[in-house]
């Protein structure tokens, strides 16, 4: 069944991915099953997003109960699901000021034109530089790619935003190199997921806080993949303790559903958009937002970042076994279930290749990375029989 499916779907749909040669029907837990009833152990979660796995009962519950009463009203109105949601992100970071959007890369787009905004009521001039991260990702939108530290997704769209400068990640001389009277903004990931799984060391993000206070320049974190609790904590950046001027979350936040946001702090909060700077039709509904309420409800019910903090690190102490035992393996790098295997000699694509036939989805990152971002229900049953594939895989 899967090949004519596969066939139609490729005359019909732009090739802009090129996709592992599977039907997804269903999940079940950190199961999926395809078109053909095979079933999966999944070490992906759709990209960090199924945090709480699939087919929640309570989740699923939730977001009917809310599509019965209303699923969309615009932004010309107040919801109490979006009051709520709103509550629960800034009770949860610490931050002040949330606006809702429905995807990653327009959080980013917003965070961007957030700290423009703060440096022009400032100085009362609109020529201010952005310094972001070399092997980043944003997203793919023309702002969020202006800020992408890859040049093989750049270079067909240029000219793209000017005045945005690239530091090496966890060098923060090569960040201070960048700075001029002009910056008004640094983004980084606290974790660098696509680019290859790179955790920001604590001097090099604690550094780039204290320059960003001495010039007042806005710290973006991008926590679309490392927040909602994949490191343990609830946003990466509260391990390290650098609060940033603006966090911008999506993935997991919605468990499925389209949501994400940016969220300001003090700073930002008060001194950048204001009635009329910024919008959208969709972004934060009341059904979104009933999503990202139960999630909050969930993570605290089900104890998520305590169960993150154990089968995380055992999950870490399995992955440095593999490591340990084969050569080609050249390290692991991650916190909690954020985690990559660096591979030497082999091309990661025919590994996770192989790992899908033995029915393990895991997924890349950068070039030579394997990527585990798995739904944070996991047990440390489903590490085990991850590594028995994995190993199969190899
Ligand atoms: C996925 C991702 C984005 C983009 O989010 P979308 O929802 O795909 O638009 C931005 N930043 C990071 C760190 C991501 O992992």
């Amino acid at each position: 069944m899967s090949n004519s499916y596969i066939e139609k779907a490729e005359e019909a749909i732009l090739h802009t991915y090129n996709r592992f040669p599977v039907v997804f029907d269903h999940g079940e837990g950190v199961r999926l099953y395809d078109v053909d009833g095979k079933e999966y152990l999944d070490f992906a979660a759709g990209i960090a997003v199924q945090s709480l796995g699939y087919h929640h009962r309570e989740f699923t519950e939730a977001l009917k109960e809310q599509i019965e009463k209303l699923t969309h009203i615009s932004n010309l109105y107040y919801t109490v699901p979006m009051m709520e949601a709103a509550e629960r992100v800034i009770k949860a970071s610490g931050l002040q000021k949330v606006f809702f959007t429905n995807s990653g890369t327009e959080a980013i787009e917003g965070a961007i034109k957030a700290a423009k905004k703060y440096a022009y009521e400032r100085d009362n001039c609109a020529d201010h530089e952005i310094i972001a991260m070399h092997h980043s990702f944003h997203g793919r939108s023309l702002g969020a790619l202006s800020v992408t530290g890859n040049e093989k997704y750049q270079i067909p769209f240029r000219p793209l935003l000017p005045g945005v400068h690239f530091a090496d990640y966890n060098d923060l001389e090569s960040v201070k190199a960048q700075v001029s009277e002009k910056t008004c903004a640094i983004i980084m990931e606290t974790i660098q997921g696509e680019g290859g799984i790179y955790p920001a060391s604590e001097e090099f993000l604690k550094g780039v806080k204290a320059l960003c206070e001495e010039k007042d320049i806005l710290l973006i974190l991008d926590e679309i993949q490392c927040g909602m609790g994949r490191t343990g904590h609830m946003f990466a950046w509260q391990e390290y303790g650098v609060e940033p001027d603006i966090m911008t979350c999506a993935k997991a936040i919605g468990c499925g559903v389209p949501v994400g946001a940016f969220v300001l702090g003090k700073k930002a909060a008060e001194g950048s958009l204001k009635a009329g700077d910024h919008g959208t039709t969709y972004g934060g509904n009341p059904f979104v937002c009933a999503a990202v309420n139960k999630v909050f409800e969930l993570y605290e019910k089900e104890h998520i970042l305590e169960h993150v903090r154990t089968v995380g690190a055992y999950l870490e102490e399995k992955l440095d076994e593999l490591v340990a035992q084969y050569d080609f393996l050249k390290e692991r790098r991650g916190k909690g279930m954020m985690q990559g295997l660096e591979v030497t000699d082999r091309p990661v694509g025919e590994i996770v290749k192989r790992a899908l036939e033995h029915g393990l989805v895991i997924i890349t990152a950068g070039s030579n990375v394997l990527r585990f971002v798995p739904p944070l229900v996991i047990t440390k049953a489903d590490v085990d029989e991850m590594i028995e594939k994995l190993r199969k895989s190899f």
